[in-house]
């Protein structure tokens, strides 16, 4: 038997610097809201593998699912047959659509090729080579994804020269336009729509726009909210000139908001909608929706891949979808969201943290506090104080992960973001939350 320390150090000689790693350690075991290491420690985990465990690690019925269909067929090539889980997973998913005009479906694997998808099939149905896509979004680290993504340059950066036809414009996050962190959702939309008209008369004209991606709640970039009256007027926009409308719901799908799907709250009709992380709880699958008028225009066999839509993904993701709606996790959602948001809103009032935090917020379980940063630390200082120490977020991050609570920074800003699980208990919750204030009150002082 080989001990922790060893295997870690035989990783470190054996596996790519390319990927980075918040705790350098051997994971063994994940059970609902925790997991345990190698080296003894047990963590409450308010990271879900970024979001992907939504219904807590190994969830029984799941787990039994995906076990039952290995006993099945495992692999079923999507373009020599259909498999029943494949076409169960259309059933469950069809009645959780945010617009009843979503009627096509075909699975993937990872999100980045969900978006490449939805790429070529805006590109393909329109005839139009020009993509539209918004800064601080993420998107993936394939290359037409990753020429999408305007959230980090380390995800671009050395990796040039990126899919061309691609356009960005300025999304409404208050810290990326410059304004305070009060400002009015009309303010930003206003400002957000009026460039990408601009955009449209000024650098990519609407006859060689083939569609316009948005990740409708900022993940990578900070998790921010678009306003509904933000993605009425992409909609309208879209309309006018014949241009796709692909929502990447590819982090805030399912349940993870408090809705299926964070269109469902503006009522938004995605021409393309994409989905991934904790659709099947774990096992690795995507999905990419759209209308079976527009999907019909695709060749046969221009989509899918060998892996496209694993029975045992599929088959995992029914029970998930399942789960959802039997153990009411959406209202455990609603519920647990409104004791985070109030824990947050209360440690804000210190005056002690007045200075250091500049935001709270998210929706459902997608929360985020946003950090200042110290002046004169780079572009991003400029509500800040000069009594708040550096990398604020990440030191917070650490300290909670020292005190037995795992969770993530996000985007270039001193962000903290919560992706606990949606069935977290309301005891699970405090304790994190807890851990959470603690580590702040001992990074901040
Ligand atoms: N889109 C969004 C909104 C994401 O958050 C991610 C992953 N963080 C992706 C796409 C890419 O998904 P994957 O890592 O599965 O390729």
């Amino acid at each position: 038997v080989q001990s922790h320390d060893s295997l870690v150090k035989f990783g470190d000689q054996h596996v790519t610097a390319g990927l980075g790693r918040l705790v350098n350690a051997v994971l063994t075991k994940g059970e609902g809201s925790y997991v345990t290491f190698g080296d003894g420690r047990k963590l409450l985990d308010f990271a879900c593998g970024i979001g992907v465990t939504s219904l807590g690690h190994c969830h029984p019925k799941v787990s039994k699912a995906a076990a039952d269909q290995c006993m099945n067929v495992v692999h079923v090539q999507c373009s020599i047959a259909y498999h029943q889980p494949y076409l169960e997973l259309i059933q469950r998913l069809l009645p959780m659509m945010p617009h009843p005009s979503l009627d096509s479906f075909f699975f993937w694997t990872s999100g980045s090729e969900a978006v490449e998808a939805g790429i070529k099939m805006a590109r393909a149905i329109t005839g139009r080579q020009n993509i539209i896509n918004m800064q601080g979004a993420y998107h993936g680290r394939t290359m037409g994804a990753m020429a999408v993504t305007k959230s980090k340059t380390i995800y671009s950066a050395g990796f040039h020269p990126l899919m061309p036809g691609t356009f960005t414009v300025p999304y409404p996050y208050w810290h990326q336009l410059g304004v305070p962190p009060d400002t009015p959702a009309s303010e930003l939309t206003k400002t957000c729509l009026n460039q990408l008209n601009l955009l449209l008369s000024q650098a990519t004209a609407p006859k060689d726009t083939a569609a316009i991606i948005i990740e409708p709640v900022l993940g990578e970039g900070g998790y921010v909210p678009a306003p509904a009256e933000f993605l009425h007027g992409l909609r309208e926009i879209c309309d006018k000139h014949g241009i796709l409308l692909i929502i990447d719901e590819v982090q805030c799908g399912f349940g993870r908001t408090g809705k299926h799907y964070y269109s469902e709250y503006s009522g938004i009709r995605p021409d393309i909608l994409l989905s991934a992380k904790g659709l099947a709880n774990g096992f690795p699958l995507s999905a990419v929706i759209s209308r079976k008028e527009l999907t019909d225009k695709l060749a046969p066999g221009s989509m899918g891949g060998t892996y496209a839509g694993n029975a045992v993904s599929c088959a995992a993701a029914v029970a998930t979808a399942d789960a959802l709606k039997e153990e009411k996790v959406l209202e455990n959602v609603d519920a647990r969201s409104k004791e985070l948001f109030a824990a947050l809103n209360e440690l804000r009032k210190d005056p002690k943290l007045a200075p250091a935090i500049l935001d709270v917020r998210g929706k459902g379980l997608m929360v985020a506090v946003e950090f200042a940063s110290p002046v004169g630390s780079g572009p991003y200082d400029t509500f800040t104080n000069p009594s708040v120490p550096e990398k604020l977020a990440s030191r917070v991050a650490s300290k909670c992960v020292e005190k037995g609570l795992l969770i993530l920074t996000t985007s270039v800003y001193e962000v903290i973001r919560f992706i606990p699980p949606l069935n977290i208990s309301k005891e699970d919750l405090a304790k994190g939350v807890e851990i959470f204030k603690e580590a702040v009150y001992e990074v901040v002082r």
